[in-house]
């Protein structure tokens, strides 16, 4: 999980995600607000947990330290 959170945020760009960063209520898995909203528009359902989610439900992160602190120092 670790791993593929550093992946997914050095593919996006850090400084794009951070400014357009939500959450899935349902896994928590960091996604870009604007793309998921689309992606739950149409299909209804997270693409990571499978979980039917409303895209009213999706609340934009301000803080995405939580996200971005996954890798302490080895
Ligand atoms: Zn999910």
């Amino acid at each position: 999980m670790h791993m593929f959170l550093n992946v997914y945020f050095d593919w996006q760009g850090l400084h794009i995600v951070k400014e357009d960063l939500t959450a899935c209520p349902e896994c928590d898995f960091p996604a870009i607000m604007t793309e998921f909203t689309e992606l739950l528009k149409e299909d209804g359902k997270c693409p990571m947990c499978g979980e039917n989610v409303d895209y009213r439900r999706l609340v934009k992160i301000d803080d995405a330290t939580p996200y971005l602190d996954v890798n302490p120092s080895e």
